[in-house]
């Protein structure tokens, strides 16, 4: 299985971190001199790049926020002039304005070299079919895994996503072996084919998915690799970073490689904002360590997971992040107890009678305490026929299943088949009615 660079993948530990040190004080210099916003902010904490003696010290340097982003919108952040930028993309935000991320020549450059590395980890080469379904836009999901398969010289089918019935006509034309998507969106693929009379693993030829931009689960991955005949790679990227080309699975499945000579991982406790190194789970923070437009220091992910540092079987000698775990901001507070949606998923995944399509309502009436109700798609036999008493009966054991892993009670109702709404992209997971009262 290829390695795309050999010399970064492969590199020592102790060439890694000469690497990372070098080019963080570089980092620190430079936008000590081009932001105004961390010029500002290491004046504050009284750092500059002369105090960088090893690679821990990192730790005195200040976070990068959301908030900050949101608040430097929309060109704030750069640290070049406009005419040095060659594109822009933002983040899939639901709500107040988005995060942009803005690349010059050689940003692009860099997503290509991470995006190449990123395709040839999942297996993928220039006797590949990509049927891109990421959105092509402002989203980096799609142009992003484009000039990586590209670069490798794979065949991209720049298919966007939506218009499903369609996507699998494609699919089947043109001799798709890869899918690229949303983990969601590649189930809905999945039953609109089933619905369509379309035997997916007989009639298309897909062999490698390569899914990402939403947390899922092991339970999710062995749904759908089931479901499309395929092995299916997890991948990590975000807007602010660059968007896909953070960190990738290999074939062993055994974490996602960070491409760290551009990204450097650090796990911290998300309370105190102290380190917490390998082996520990905490919050993922990132800094850019070679991008021109954009660059950022310690950027707050929000996301949980735990960094490794031993070799893998594959050869690559990076640091793994395990599966993203949940984001510390995804946090519910429900009747003053906190509460993970991912928490409520494994739950539901633990019931082979369940589909793996839910939503979590949160809801509060006047003068009432918060209530939860927790929507899930039963497997079809459940319904046929209706047996009230079977479907009363485990809506019942998956609610003590529940309680027993949240404290809190919700109450849970078994949906039939294909009646929770679908998204062509990051599948929407809560509904938390509660802030429309407010
Ligand atoms: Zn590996």
């Amino acid at each position: 299985m290829p390695i795309w660079n050999e010399e970064f993948e492969t590199m020592s530990r102790e060439d890694m971190s000469k690497l990372q040190l070098e080019r963080l004080k570089t980092l620190v210099e430079r936008v000590a001199k081009t932001s105004s916003l961390y010029k500002k902010k290491l004046a504050e904490a009284g750092v500059s790049a002369d105090d960088l003696k090893s690679l821990e010290d990192i730790s005195k340097l200040p976070f990068t926020t959301k908030d900050e982003l949101r608040h430097n919108y929309p060109w704030g952040m750069f640290t070049v002039p406009l005419k040095d930028v060659v594109r822009v993309h933002a983040s899939s935000g639901t709500t107040g304005k988005p995060v942009v991320g803005g690349y010059t020549r050689a940003d692009l450059d860099m997503w290509a070299e991470v995006m190449a590395r990123t395709v040839s980890a999942a297996s993928i080469t220039a006797d590949d079919v990509v049927h891109n379904g990421y959105g092509y836009g402002l989203f980096t999901g799609g142009l992003g895994f484009h000039i990586g398969a590209e670069a490798v010289g794979a065949t991209v089918v720049p298919a966007s996503a939506g218009l499903t019935r369609r996507q699998l006509m494609l699919m089947e034309d043109f001799g798709a072996t890869v899918l690229t998507c949303t983990p969601s969106y590649s189930l809905v693929i999945a039953e609109e084919a089933a619905a369509a009379g379309i035997d997916i693993k007989e009639r298309l030829k897909l062999r490698v998915g390569v899914f990402g931009a939403e947390p899922w689960t092991e339970k999710m991955r062995e749904e759908i690799e089931a479901a499309l005949g395929l092995d299916a790679y997890d991948i990590y990227g975000l807007t602010e970073m660059i968007g896909p080309g953070v960190s990738v699975e290999c074939r062993h499945h055994n974490g996602l490689h960070v491409f760290e000579d551009h990204f450097y991982p650090e796990i911290i406790d998300p309370a105190s904002g102290e380190p917490l190194g390998y082996g520990v789970e905490g919050e993922l923070v990132f800094t850019t360590l070679t991008k021109e437009a954009m660059p950022i220091i310690r950027y707050r992910t929000r996301d949980r997971t735990i960094l490794h540092a031993d070799k893998c079987a594959c050869g690559r000698t990076v640091v793994r992040m395990e599966k993203v775990l949940g984001r510390t901001d995804d946090m519910l507070i429900i009747r003053g107890v906190n509460v993970f949606p991912s928490q409520i998923e494994r739950v539901l995944f633990g019931f082979d009678e369940l589909e793996p399509q839910y939503q979590i309502i949160i809801d509060r009436g006047k003068h009432e305490l918060d209530t939860v109700e927790v929507w899930v798609e039963g497997a079809d036999d459940l319904f046929v026929p209706v047996e009230t008493a079977n479907i009363q009966a485990l809506e019942k054991k998956v609610e003590a299943r529940l309680k027993e892993t949240l404290i809190i009670s919700c109450k849970v109702k078994l949906m039939k088949p294909h009646s929770i709404e679908r998204s062509m992209g990051k599948a929407v997971r809560v509904v938390d009615k509660r802030n429309l009262d407010s």
